[in-house]
């Protein structure tokens, strides 16, 4: 299954609707003057302008407003969820919610019929997506990640607590600094329409990076290639293990790097994946900065494709 599927951004004013779905509970808002529910989620009342509403916990009973079956992915990344059932579902408390159905074929799907919610696990930080499925339907087992009964059998090792350094511990900072580098972070698709988008946003739409068909005649690497730029901001994408937290600290900024290098392309529609070290740790006057090594590699490939020294400024 991809794992570059978008995730919900919560705001201030959603987060709480998020953290419900985390614990499996659906929390709606409602005006406290009007009693007008309100969805999605907003700092006033759309009915009566109150700047007064609260979450409730709403017991999930929803009956199917509208629904399309998307028989081509919107991205890439949603190619394993076709045909998608995207749906318009009401809840008996009045508000309409956009959502996916689960667990229903095309010719069980009848507008009006009655629909439970889905607390569908998105990935391993415990992120929660709402979806909907009908009464019959085992709406637990549905919400699990697909590819948890296959990681149960197989290697998925526990990680480990990570060790807590304070800050103004000066040894063990240092007992950070290493030639090792940690284990490879989780892996990323740099396709092109994820290239076209960053040409799009820098502004920089040199064929060698968004004209596939003369990149196949005319570029040294027989196709287009993702940004120097791209691939080193796409190191926030990939989780690393570090295998340690600083602790102690009341701020912590990107300083910047001391190094940033292009050694190797990446071709578009290549697998990235991303492994660090500590190089330095050094005490400054407006705090500590930790100089993280990052390497991004094409997976497979021996040669680093980035090489950022990444500045990190610890305030206490
Ligand atoms: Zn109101």
């Amino acid at each position: 299954m991809s794992n570059n599927k978008p995730m919900p951004v919560p705001t201030e004013i959603s987060a709480p609707f998020w953290e419900g779905l985390k614990a499996e509970r659906l929390l709606i808002q409602q005006c406290n003057a009007c009693q007008h529910w309100v969805f999605y989620p907003r700092r006033h009342c759309p009915s009566c302008l109150a700047h007064d509403l609260s979450w409730r916990d709403v017991g999930g009973g929803a009956s199917l407003y509208s629904f399309t079956v998307a028989r081509i992915a919107t991205l890439p990344d949603f190619a394993d969820e076709m045909p998608q059932k995207l749906a318009v579902v009401e809840l008996d408390e009045g508000v309409r919610i956009n959502t996916t159905l689960v667990g229903l074929d095309e010719e069980e799907i009848r507008i009006g019929m009655r629909l439970q919610p889905v607390f569908a696990e998105a990935d391993e930080k415990g992120t929660r997506l709402l979806r909907f499925t009908g009464m019959d339907n085992d709406a637990k087992s549905l919400g699990r990640l697909p590819a948890k009964a296959a990681e149960a059998v197989g290697d998925a090792a526990p990680t480990p607590a990570p060790r807590l350094i304070a800050l103004d511990d000066e040894a063990a900072l240092q007992s950070l600094v290493s030639d090792e580098f940690s284990t490879w972070s989780d892996e990323l698709v740099v396709d092109q329409p994820l290239i076209d988008a960053f040409a799009a946003l820098s502004g920089d739409d040199y064929w060698i990076h968004t004209d596939p068909e003369r990149a196949r005649k005319d570029s040294p690497f027989g196709g287009t290639i993702a940004h120097g730029a791209l691939v080193q901001v796409l190191q926030s994408r990939l989780t690393l293990t570090l295998g340690f937290e600083i602790t102690g600290f009341s701020t912590m900024v990107n300083y910047g790097s001391d190094r940033l290098r292009f050694p190797a392309p990446v071709p578009a529609g290549s697998r990235i994946h991303l492994r660090a070290r500590v190089k330095n740790v050094a005490r400054v006057k407006s705090g500590t900065q930790l100089t993280l090594e990052m390497n991004t590699h094409v997976v497979g490939s021996e040669r680093p494709s980035v090489i950022n020294d990444l500045v990190i400024l610890y305030m206490q």
